[in-house]
């Protein structure tokens, strides 16, 4: 550390890692544990309706019966708070969702209510960097103070906009068709009545289960963005998790949905777990898909087997899959059973995918603590990243909610090296590769005008 930074600690904390900037965050998980422990007490007395529903959801998703007073109360602390609502170790998407309920009770999307806004804000300031929250919009508002809202929270990114901290926002519509167009209308029309608050909106982003929303749902949305975006002076990015949860399709259909997602114009994909996953982690059990489900993935295989073919995936091993697929139909469902062939052919795919996703060129957000524990990984030898990175895709490594995980983005890193093998330069270059997204004025990094 030299003089300058010991006397500035705003440098220090910039100095210390190769990765500072990240683009894979929402903005209700990155509160830290302090600010809630500090708000939470007086808040759940301002909303005791909705404080009810998190005790009620939480006790159905885990049959658990918090006590508030073991934390607010005459002999409760920091420690049980910390233990019974942050989420440190692996479970279930349910207990993630159960603990996540209680930001969305106390800290309801409401006008003239910035407090985890700028407690958020407050503390990266501190980090620095571009940091892109996901944000989602208060679609039961009216319409008046849908904007205020909005025009409220984007107001306050860009009042801590500084020298060294650079928050964006990227706006999380449903996933859902009819509500993602709405959304995505209501958007376009803050953008254009909003010009000067353009540049801190910086991307749609598509979360929450992934359950039958299949990628190629979204195509003619996405092309509206990208045809949109021609007449913007701030494009918006294209943010789409996929591949992130696969309990009801084959690990191979779920690398397809990474694929396709590239394919219909995503220029990030969120986690993407399916497309590098070491399948050796599924050795042993079977993933029951539904028929359509397997015949799309074979729909597809077909309309894509010369760039497959060019990849290493043959037409001999499409006809393994189809055997495979034809032995495994049991009840009405296909019965995918991870045996060593099933392993090894399903790599042999993924393999394929991601050299056509690194063809198509998206940038691939990875969030390592989030992946071990919410996606059911039990070994670090089964996280894609190093995959990711030997297979030349334009990987970036983000913390995704580093409130609740109790984490931060010098961790990450540390996880990154330590344990997933990656080197300083690959980090480094991840965060080149953030830092341009929001440095490259024009159309955003990855696929152009796939069809
Ligand atoms: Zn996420």
């Amino acid at each position: 550390m030299n003089d300058l930074q010991s006397e500035h600690p705003m440098l220090q904390s910039q100095h210390l890692g190769e990765l500072q900037s990240e683009c894979h965050l929402h903005l209700y998980g990155c509160l830290p544990k302090e600010a809630l422990f500090r708000l939470g007490d007086e808040r759940r007395k301002q909303h005791p309706t909705r404080f009810q529903w998190f005790l009620a959801e939480f006790k159905k998703s885990t049959g658990v019966t918090l006590d508030p007073e073991n934390w607010w109360g005459k002999g409760g602390s920091f420690e049980t708070f910390k233990k019974d609502v942050l989420f440190t170790s692996p479970a279930p998407f349910e207990i993630f969702q159960a603990k996540f309920n209680l930001l969305i009770a106390l800290f309801p999307a409401i006008p003239d209510d910035l407090d985890l806004a700028t407690a958020v804000f407050e503390q990266h300031a501190k980090e620095g960097g571009y940091k892109e929250y996901r944000a989602f919009l208060p679609m039961a508002l009216s319409l008046e103070d849908r904007i205020k809202y909005l025009r409220q929270l984007t107001e306050a990114a860009c009042s801590y906009d500084s020298a060294s901290y650079h928050p964006r926002l990227a706006i999380s519509l449903p996933r859902q068709d009819t509500a993602a167009l709405d959304s995505y209308q209501f958007l376009t029309h803050f953008l254009d009545t909003h010009p000067d608050l353009a540049k801190w909106i910086t991307g749609i982003d598509f979360c929450a289960s992934e359950h039958t929303h299949f990628p190629s749902a979204k195509k003619t949305l996405f092309q509206q963005v990208r045809n949109d975006n021609l007449r913007r002076t701030h494009h918006l990015g294209i943010l789409y998790h996929v591949g992130e949860m696969w309990q009801d399709i084959a690990i191979h259909s779920a690398a397809r949905w990474c694929v396709e997602a590239a394919q219909i114009g995503a220029n990030r994909l969120g986690h993407a777990l399916a497309l590098g996953l070491n399948c050796n982690s599924l050795f042993g059990q079977v993933i029951k898909e539904s028929p359509s489900e397997t015949e799309d993935t074979f729909r597809w295989l077909r309309q894509f087997r010369g760039t497959l073919h060019d990849f290493g995936f043959t037409s001999g091993d499409y006809g393994w899959f189809a055997r495979r697929a034809e032995l495994s139909i049991k009840e009405g469902q296909t019965h995918w059973f991870y045996d060593r062939d099933l392993v090894e052919q399903t790599t042999l795919f993924q393999n394929a995918a991601m050299s056509m996703v690194q063809a198509l060129g998206p940038i691939v957000e990875s969030c390592p603590t989030s992946n071990m524990r919410i996606g059911g990984l039990t070994s670090e030898s089964h996280h894609p990243l190093k995959r990711f990175a030997d297979n030349d895709l334009n990987f970036v490594i983000a913390t995704d909610d580093p409130g609740i995980f109790d984490i931060d983005l010098r961790s990450e890193e540390n996880f990154a090296t330590a344990h997933l093998g990656l080197s300083s330069s690959q980090l480094r270059e991840s965060n080149r590769r953030t830092e341009s997204i929001f440095t490259n004025l024009g159309e955003p990094l990855g696929p152009r005008a796939h069809s």
